[in-house]
């Protein structure tokens, strides 16, 4: 794509959050119940648009917390960029103006054959269709010595709430010339540039307050998303800062030792003043609770409806889904929201369900006035799988000019109000 289309592409996607991904369909009589599990970018998300196909259908969402609390931004929270607050979100507009039946609870049980989930509290609903967003867990056991203790000494923060706040706390109480460890996991999980960001925010940060200190990120992997504008952007913003260890140059951490600030690769032990540990993941516990898992440790489903191949009448999306070449991003689970929300519009009206089409974009912002992205628009192949369409999206240009840059840094910023509304209001 050239740079002058990519820019117009980037442009429509960032100020309009592709309203055209969801497939409109004829408004028809309701027959149906829907409950939606999990109120982030992908539940919210179903479950309004559900509402905006067929206004006669049921929904109910599930979701065990008072309120939503962004990842996406929350690595500006760490820089000090950004007010924690501005990351919250709340489920009112999706009760008042959707008229969604919004209940704070957690389910504990999926019956496939009763057609019911049961919360924590002991309630019980019926479902005709289930979707299910629950997001990522983490595979704790994975690195030896990271468990629910360790986390309160060397935080994720890849859930954002207390331990962003926490991981916050950290880096500023830490004295200029310490060192900050950022451990990064496996592929697939949860936002593939986050990790890399993530640096780059902390790396504004201590420039800016405490310049005598390194960031060292000890990686699972040999590359990594945007790989080299992220290179080219701490080249420019923090060459003395960050260092990055590839997974086959003795990168892997596979132990920590919260006592001694101290993780661990195959040959070396490094120590860090602040040490933020981003764990190998799996979907979130109901749905391997529920069966919905394959030996992946994610939800194997129909990539046209997201309807599981293991449960009938259950769809999953988002981050616990298997969904083909589309990366587990909050605006993919949004595109996948407004896909299956049709589907399941259709099967309940006994329409056919239309061919969708989905999007991603992941903008990620380096410096302030410094934004890049990757973007992508995705189709299903004959083999019902989901591929990137050839020749839509693309990364950004390597040769972008700064003013450029800022445009994106601008983009990823809109972007972010466009779609909180698009989810949630
Ligand atoms: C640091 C960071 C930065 C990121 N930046 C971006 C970005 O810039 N752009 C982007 O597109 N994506 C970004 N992401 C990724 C994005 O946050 C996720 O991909 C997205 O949130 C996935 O949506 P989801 O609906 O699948 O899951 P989630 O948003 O995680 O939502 C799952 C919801 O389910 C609820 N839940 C789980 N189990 C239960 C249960 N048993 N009962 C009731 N409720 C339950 C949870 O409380 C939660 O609210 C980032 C992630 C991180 C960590």
């Amino acid at each position: 794509m050239s740079n002058m289309t990519r820019r117009n592409f980037i442009k429509v996607i960032g100020g309009a959050t592709v309203a055209a991904s969801f497939p409109m369909i004829a408004q028809g009589s309701s027959k149906g119940r829907v409950v939606v599990i999990g109120g982030g970018y992908g539940g919210a998300t179903a479950a309004k648009y559900l509402r905006l196909a067929d206004s006669g259908i049921q929904v109910t969402l599930i979701e065990k917390s008072s309120e939503y609390v962004s990842c996406p931004m929350s690595n500006e929270v760490l820089a000090g960029e950004r007010p924690f607050d501005s990351l919250r979100v709340s489920y009112n507009s999706l009760s008042t103006r959707h008229g969604i039946e919004v209940v704070h609870g957690e389910v504990t049980d999926i019956d496939p054959v009763r057609k019911n989930v049961q919360t924590a509290s002991g309630q019980d609903f019926q479902y005709d269709r289930l979707i299910v967003s629950p997001g990522v867990d983490f595979r704790w056991g994975a690195i030896e010595g990271y468990d629910q203790q360790a986390v309160e000494v060397m935080p994720h923060a890849w859930f954002a709430g207390p331990q962003t706040l926490l991981l916050r706390r950290q880096l500023e109480a830490m004295s200029d010339g310490g060192v900050v460890i950022i451990v990064a996991p496996p592929n697939p999980f949860k936002c593939p540039p986050g990790p890399y960001e993530r640096a780059s925010q902390i790396a504004h940060y201590l420039k800016h307050q405490k310049p005598k200190s390194k960031l060292l990120i000890l990686d699972h992997k040999d590359k990594f998303s945007k790989q080299g504008l992220f290179k080219q952007g701490w080249a420019q913003f923090y060459p003395d800062i960050i260092t990055w260890v590839a997974g086959s140059s003795d990168g892997k951490v596979n132990m920590v030792e919260p006592s001694s600030m101290t993780v661990f690769t195959e040959f070396e032990e490094h120590q860090g003043d602040v040490i933020n540990v981003i764990p190998p993941q799996q979907a979130g516990e109901i749905a391997r609770r529920a069966g919905l898992t394959d030996k992946s440790g994610w939800c194997p489903v129909d990539q046209k409806t997201f309807e599981s191949t293991i449960h009938n009448d259950v769809h999953v999306i988002g981050d616990a889904s298997i969904a083909g070449k589309m990366p587990k991003s909050g605006y993919a689970a949004n595109s996948q929201g407004k896909v299956c929300a049709a589907a399941v519009a259709a099967l309940l009206n006994g329409n056919a369900v239309a061919e969708p089409s989905y999007v991603n974009t992941c903008y990620s912002v380096i410096a302030p006035k410094h934004g890049i992205s990757v973007a992508a628009v995705y189709q299903l192949n004959d083999e019902g799988k989901i591929v990137g369409v050839k020749g839509a999206g693309g990364l950004s240009p390597m040769d972008a000019s700064p003013w450029e840059r800022e445009m994106e840094a601008m983009h990823a910023h809109s972007w972010f109000d466009n779609i909180i509304s698009d989810s949630f209001q």
